[in-house]
This record gives structure tokens, sequence and C-alpha cells, in this order.
């Protein structure tokens, strides 16, 4: 017979995170910029007592174990008060993402059946374009005090400091079962209706460790750390789980995630770590160069959400930023793959190692990975042969929220993405499945050309989609964003490509245009690029 081990079983809940920081690191600051327009500070033993009062304040509205509660906000204390207080008491804190369409947030709040949702001033007037389509929310709470409630409004409205101030902080974290459902993420919904990943507390505490370890995100207690990835976008990639498990510093940013006022906030605050997607750092680095910027602190950033253009790692390493890539997904908490060194590369030089790190990395302790071909044989990790990417683990899902699809294949999920693995066990990614370029029965990496052409100092933004050719059936079209008052011409850009990538890989042609459409997540949307160019005459056709 087994014999079982005899310690003691406490459940992996996400309030002892918060309990935790506030009985150890109780004075260690939290600093938000706040909608209301300045800049909030106190602390995590303020933090949870307030989390507290709004578990109260749920259970008064009459909110339950399981029910969903929505928001609509920025990276913010209050938000953060949410994310504990909602999963805390044993409902599950549903974060939603402002910058979908209107009818999407529609979809997505009646999908999850959202009995309350919580917002940031900034959304008043989407919620009041929402909420009469939305007919099972019991209230919108607007997340500010009564001196900035509207005198009238379209939709009845909560007011968030009320709520708490009602509410005297005495109350009692609840036992829950680690496998209760903590809170939900739904992705964006680039083809079909968002589908909903519902997150458990067991799944968030081990994704919350896994992350914070030294060769994933590498959180300590000395560090400061400020997410400009939304909290809105699979829950800040954890952030606001694993920061306070460190009990580090933490740095809001509200609403205003523009080069200059991150830079601001990094100096100001003196932040030492960072985390977001590729565009937003296009903005910082824009801001520092073009004043002869420095960062007098900050020395790490981990960067993902879509592929980091290797100009963007050489740029953020000569301001001595170690630029960490990771990957992941919504379905995956998000965090799978995060990309550092080994000791064998410490004698590498800045070139070779620049190639390592251009990779998206190594699987965290709990993620298993594999590579597979169209017959879902297992491929050799070689660094060559591509094939679909799988996954598995604790904090994957196994299903969708009210969706009856099975999405596993064998155990395993299918991510979308196509990749090869190195001997080291280095992942890479060399496409998302719909975004490869098939030419002549060949795939072209869309990833590999616009790294090539991001490097061209001229160039600001880069997509690389497939364009239908009569011979070759796809052929890659370069679309471009160039860099203010910069020139450059189509003949110039495509002789950059030569020796870089094989020949045949060269895009066909160059289409100039002011701005690329970015997702809710700003990432490029090749979709509406590709829609946008569908009837695009290449010269070679
Ligand atoms: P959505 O893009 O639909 O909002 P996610 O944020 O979950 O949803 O995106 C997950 C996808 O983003 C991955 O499957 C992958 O295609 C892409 N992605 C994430 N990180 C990276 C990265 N570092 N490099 C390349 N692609 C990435």
């Amino acid at each position: 017979m087994a014999l079982m081990g005899q310690m003691m079983s406490a459940p992996l809940l996400i309030s002892s995170i918060i309990r935790h920081a506030a009985r150890y690191y109780g004075s260690t600051e939290i600093v938000s910029r706040r909608t209301e327009g300045d800049l909030h500070r106190y602390t995590y033993r303020d933090c949870e007592l307030r989390a507290r009062k709004m578990a109260q304040a749920l259970a008064a509205l009459g909110v339950q174990q399981g029910d969903r509660v929505g928001t609509l906000a920025w990276n913010g204390y209050r938000h953060l008060e949410i994310y504990y207080g909602v999963s805390g008491m044993g409902a599950v804190c549903h974060t939603i993402n402002p910058r979908l369409f209107p009818e999407q947030i529609a979809y997505i709040v009646n999908h999850a059946d959202d009995g309350y949702v919580f917002f940031d001033l900034t959304f008043l007037p989407l919620v009041e374009g929402v909420a009469p389509h939305c007919p099972n929310v019991k209230g919108w709470v607007l997340m500010s005090d009564r001196a900035h409630m509207p005198a009238e409004s379209k939709v009845k409205l909560l007011c968030y400091e009320e709520l708490i101030d009602a509410q005297d902080g005495n109350y009692d974290w609840p036992d829950l079962d680690e496998n209760q459902a903590s809170s939900l993420c739904y992705t964006s919904g680039t083809t079909g209706n968002p589908k909903g990943a519902l997150y458990s507390h067991r799944s968030t505490v081990l994704h919350s460790y896994a992350s914070a370890l030294p060769d994933a995100l590498g959180c300590s207690a000395r560090d400061v750390i400020l997410p400009v990835v939304p909290m809105f976008h699979v829950n800040a990639w954890g952030l606001p789980y694993s920061v306070p498990l460190v009990g580090a510093k933490l740095v809001l940013p509200g609403p205003k995630l523009d080069g200059a006022s991150v830079y601001e906030l990094f100096e100001q605050e003196k932040v030492t770590f960072s985390a977001g997607v590729p565009t937003v750092w296009l903005g910082l680095l824009q801001h520092v160069q073009a004043n002869n910027l420095k960062f007098s602190t900050f020395r790490r950033t981990v960067i993902g959400g879509s592929a980091v253009p290797p100009a963007m790692i050489r740029a953020l390493r000569a301001l001595d930023v170690e630029v960490i890539h990771g990957w992941g997904m919504t379905e995956m908490s998000p965090l799978g793959t995060t990309c550092k060194l080994l000791a064998k590369h410490e004698e590498l030089s800045e070139e070779a190692s620049q190639k390592v790190l251009e990779k998206q990395g190594r699987v965290l302790f709990g993620v298993d990975m594999k590579i597979v071909d169209g017959d879902g044989k297992e491929l050799p990790w070689d660094g060559k042969a591509f094939g679909d990417l799988l996954v598995r683990g604790p904090w994957i899902i196994e299903r969708y929220f009210r969706n009856d699809t099975n999405p596993l294949v064998d155990g395993w999920f299918p991510t979308g993405d196509v990749a090869t693995i190195d001997p080291d066990g280095y992942m890479q990614i060399t496409d998302r499945s719909k975004d490869v370029i098939k030419s002549g029965g060949e795939w072209i990496s869309s990833i590999d050309i616009e790294n090539v052409a991001a490097a061209h100092p001229a160039v600001h933004m880069a997509a690389c989609i497939s364009v239908h050719h009569p011979k070759w059936d796809e052929r890659p079209l370069l679309v471009v964003v160039k860099k203010p008052s910069a020139e450059v011409t189509r003949e110039e850009l495509l002789k950059f490509f030569e020796g870089k990538v094989a020949k045949w890989w060269i895009p066909d042609d160059v289409a100039f245009v002011s701005e690329i459409p970015l997702t809710a997540t700003g990432k490029m949307q090749k979709l509406k690029l590709r829609d946008q160019f569908k009837d695009y005459r290449l010269p070679t056709a």
C-alpha cells in the first residue's frame, strides 16, 4: 500500500499571496498613476486591508462563490484590490480588455455572465454604450470616489470608495478548495468569438512560483517592478501575483503608456524590472533615443506577446537593459518559455549570444512541450525541423469556459504556433500557423522577414503577409511604416535582404503605409492587413 506523506495540506490560494505580502513586506510600497491624474502610494498592508473590505462589499452585494465579477480597468491599486478581493472570497475575477470592440465586450460580459462590472473613469462612455446590451449585470461600479461620480448617467452606477468605506475589514479569508476557479480571461478572438480560459487558485499560485524563478522573470524583494503589460492582458502575465509573492515594490502606470510617461515613472520610482509587448518598447525606445536619455535603475525587461525583433534586443542591450524574450498565451496563464543564457554561453561573443537571446527560450518547470509533423509524429530537437508546437502542464487549459469542444490532442494543447527546438531545449517560433507564407509548397517565416526589416534604420514597424500569386500560390509582401522623416525606397529595402535570408524568401514587393493595424493587445493585426491587401497585384504576378 502506498505510504502517504505526513505534511500539512494547505491549499494553494490566491489570498495567501496578499496575506503573505501584508505580513512580511507590510511596509513595501505600491505606487499607482491614477485615472484621476495623480500618483497614489500605499503599502501591501493597506492593500490587503482594502481587499478584505472589497470581499465584504461583494458579499454585501450578494456575490457568491463561483460568481463572475468583471473589470474594465488599467493597472492600478484598485484593480489589484479587486484581483485579491474577488478571488480571495471565492468569486471569479474576470478581466476584460477595454480595447476590444463594444460588441465583443458585450458578448464576453454575457458569455461570462458577469454579475457586477468594475470600471475606471476612462471607460464611462464605453460602459454607457455596452450596458444596455448586458441585461444580467446587476451593477456597474465606477472605480473612484464620490467627487468623481458623474452628476448623471444613463447607467445605474455604484461608487467604489463608498463600497469600501461601508466595510470594517473584519474579515477572514475563507478556506477554499485550491481547484476552485479564481479568474477568467478571454482570448482576443482574432478569428471567431473570444474563448474563455478559466484559471484556478492552484494553477495561479503554481504559475506565480515558477514565473518568479531566476531563469524565468527572476523577481526578488529588492526589485521595483512596473508591469506595462495591462492587467487585462492575461493578468499582466501573472505579475500582480508574483510581485507580492516575492515582496517587491510594485509600480502601476495607469492609463499613460506612451514612451515619455513610462520613462518618467521608471526614473522617479527607480524601476529595475518591467514587462510588455514589443510595440510598447518601440515607443519607449524612440523617446529615449530621440532625447538622448539613459536609464538610471532599469536593468531587465521581459518582452513577449509577439516576437521581439533582434534590433530591439540590441538597442536595449546598448542601454544596459537585459531583454528576456518570453513566450506564452492566454491558454497558458500565460508563461511557457523564457530566454536566458546558460553557463556554457558565457564565453560566447556578443553576436553569438544575441542569436541565442532571439529565441523564445526554454520551458519553466511545470510546462512540457513538443513539436510534431502533420501526422502528429514528434520531430527532433535539432533547431532545424519545425512543426506544430504542443504543450501540457498544470497551468495550461484543459477546456474553454462554457464550451463543449475538446481542444486537446492526446492530452496536449495545440498552440497554433509553428516552432523549432534546439538540442539545448531552446524553442523558436517560426510563425503562427495561420501567418506562415506558403510559397510553392515551401514555408517562409513571416517573423524572420519582419526581423530583418526591423533592423533597417528607416523602418519603424514592418509586417510580412502572404499575397496571392498565380504561380507560387502565395508570395511575401512587406508592409512598412517608416520612421518619422526617414526615407527609404522599395529597391533599397529589398536590397537590404540580400545575404540575410534565402533568395526566394525576399519579399516580392514593399507597400509603404502610415500605420499597421494593431490588435487589442498591441500585436500587428495580420488578418486585417491580409484583408486590406487581398486584391494586391504583385509586380511578379
Ligand atoms: P491573442 O494574441 O489572441 O491576444 P495571446 O496573447 O494569448 O492571444 O497570444 C498568444 C500567441 O501570441 C501565441 O500563440 C504566439 O503566436 C504569440 N506569441 C506570444 N509570445 C510570442 C513571442 N515571444 N514570439 C512570437 N510569438 C509570440
